[in-house]
């Protein structure tokens, strides 16, 4: 995934999920408080900051998010609840759930990069309701949004 944003990954130590996320009538945790608690946890010398979740997301007006992003900003979290095989009465299958998580990753980070939804299903930023979109969509971004990817990837690199 480094690749594709021309980008080094490093991986930090996790930290805990703020309590206020949780909510309890949905059993799910509100992905806009986690990006607000990642935001006071960023390096100094990152770019950007993905995190990584077990938990189920959500957001007020969505009964489930497989992630969420500031666009154009720093933090993007994705979930890996709805993208194992065993949340939908299936075996597991570590390939697929790691390429599952990587398209998500991409996409999110995506956002970050000021991308918005691309109306290519060749794209990765293309929209996805279900796991069945996540599936069949591209794994990478077309040309027109890897451009965009890195002309802001410079940009932000300068600034
Ligand atoms: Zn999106
Ligand atoms: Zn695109």
């Amino acid at each position: 995934m480094g690749d594709r944003l021309m980008a080094t990954v490093r991986t930090l130590t996790s930290i805990p999920l703020p309590p206020e996320s949780f909510e309890a009538r949905r059993n799910q945790y509100y992905s806009t408080m986690i990006l607000k608690e990642m935001l006071g946890n960023v390096p100094r010398d990152a770019l950007k900051l993905l995190g990584v979740t077990d938990k189920d997301l959500c957001i007020p007006i969505l009964t489930y998010v497989f992630g969420e992003a500031q666009v154009g900003g720093t933090a993007a979290v994705v979930s890996l609840a709805r993208l194992r095989q065993e949340h939908y009465g299936l075996s597991p299958d570590r390939p697929l759930l790691l390429e599952r998580l990587r398209k998500e990753s991409l996409h999110e980070l995506g956002h970050t990069f000021g991308l918005f939804h691309c109306p290519s299903r060749e794209c990765v930023m293309y929209i996805s309701n279900t796991v069945v979109d996540v599936d069949t969509r591209g794994r990478d971004f077309c040309p027109g949004c890897q451009t965009v990817v890195a002309s802001n990837t410079v940009t932000e690199r300068r600034g």
